[in-house]
C-alpha cells in the first residue's frame, strides 16, 4: 500500500445508504487491500463494482466469527492487509467486528480506522439535541422486562440518547421509552442519506400517541433527549412545585406520582421517588 504498511487491519466505513458517501481513501484502502472481510459478501459486492474494486472478499460476520478469525490474522502475520467492511456504515457499530479487532491488537497487528458514514452521528448532527455529549445504545432488547430495565439504566444521563431500531419495533420502543422516561424530547431519523430521508422532531409521548406518521419499513435512528435537557415544546414546569401543589389533596401515593410524572415529564419512578422521600437520588 502506498502510504500504509501492509500487514495491518482496516476497520472501513462504507455508505448508509446514498452510495456516493464513501471516501477517496477508503476506495483505496478497499483497492488496496488482499482481502475485503465483509458482513455480507453480496451487499459489498454492489458497492465494490461501483467502484471498480476487484479485491476478493471472505465472509466474516456475527456467526462465523470466531472460526474466521483466526484464519485473517494468520494471513495478516504472513504479510498480506486486511480492510472490514460491514452491510453499510461502521463496522462495530451494531455490527461484527469486536472479535477480529480484539484478536488483531492481541497478536501486535496494526487496526486502522477509515473513518466515514455512520448512521449513529448522521441521526445525532441533524438532531437538534445535544451531540457533545451522548449515549450510543444501539439495539434495545427484545424482552420487554429487559428492554425497560436497560431505559431504566440511561434515564439519569442529561445527554442525548441514541438507539437503533427496526422498523416493526419503532411504534413499541417509543411506548416503552414514555413508559419509563415520561415526556422527553424525541428525534426519529429515517433512511438517512436515503431518496426519502425524513427527519422528524416532537416528544415520546406525541409520537406514542399519534404514531410516526411514517411507513412501517426503512430503517430508523430514535435519539432522545437527556433528563433535564432541552425541549422542543415549551418548557416543562418544575416537578417540585407540581409536588407542593399536590399537597393536601387525597390521592394515593400511586396516583400521585402518575399526576406528577405527567404534568412534569418527568419518569414514573423518579415521579415516585420525589413524592415519596422528597428527592431523587
Ligand atoms: N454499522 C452501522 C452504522 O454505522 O450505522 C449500523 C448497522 S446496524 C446493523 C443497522 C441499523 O442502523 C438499522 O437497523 C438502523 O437502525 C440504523 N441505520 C442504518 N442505516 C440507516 C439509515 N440510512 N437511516 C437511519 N438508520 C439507519
Amino acid at each position: 500500500m502506498d502510504n500504509d504498511r501492509p500487514g495491518e487491519l482496516y476497520i472501513v466505513s462504507t455508505p448508509i445508504g446514498n452510495l456516493e458517501d464513501i471516501t477517496f481513501r477508503a476506495v483505496r484502502v478497499l483497492n488496496e487491500a488482499d482481502i475485503i472481510a465483509a458482513e455480507d459478501t453480496r451487499v459489498t459486492r454492489g458497492l465494490l463494482s461501483r467502484y471498480g474494486i476487484p479485491t476478493p472478499m471472505i465472509s466474516y460476520h456475527a456467526h462465523n466469527a470466531q472460526e474466521k478469525a483466526p484464519l485473517l490474522i494468520s494471513r495478516m502475520k504472513e504479510g498480506q492487509s486486511v480492510a472490514l467492511v460491514s452491510d453499510a456504515g461502521t463496522p462495530l457499530l451494531s455490527d461484527p467486528g469486536e472479535v477480529l479487532v480484539r484478536s488483531a491488537a492481541d497478536a501486535g497487528i496494526a487496526v486502522r480506522p477509515v473513518p466515514g458514514p455512520s448512521a449513529l452521528l448522521s441521526g445525532l448532527v441533524v438532531s437538534g439535541l445535544d451531540a457533545g455529549r451522548f449515549i450510543f445504545h444501539g439495539f434495545l432488547p427484545r424482552k420487554e422486562s429487559d428492554c425497560k430495565r436497560e431505559i431504566r439504566e440511561l434515564s439519569r444521563f442529561s445527554g442525548t440518547l441514541v438507539f437503533y431500531e427496526s422498523p416493526r419495533r419503532v411504534d413499541k420502543t417509543i411506548a416503552l421509552l414514555a413508559e419509563v422516561l415520561g415526556d422527553r424530547p424525541v428525534v426519529l431519523a429515517r433512511e438517512l442519506t436515503k431518496v426519502f430521508e425524513s427527519v422528524k422532531r416532537g416528544t415520546l409521548f406525541t409520537f406514542r400517541d399519534k404514531g410516526t406518521g411514517e411507513p412501517e419499513k426503512g430503517e430508523w435512528v430514535l435519539l432522545v433527549g437527556g433528563c433535564g435537557g432541552q425541549t422542543f415544546d415549551e418548557e416543562k414546569p418544575e416537578a417540585s412545585g407540581i409536588l407542593k401543589a399536590l399537597e393536601g389533596i387525597d390521592i394515593s401515593p400511586t396516583d400521585r406520582a402518575r399526576l406528577l410524572s405527567r404534568l412534569s415529564g418527568i419518569s414514573r419512578r423518579d415521579a415516585y421517588l420525589l413524592s415519596s422521600s422528597g428527592n431523587i437520588p
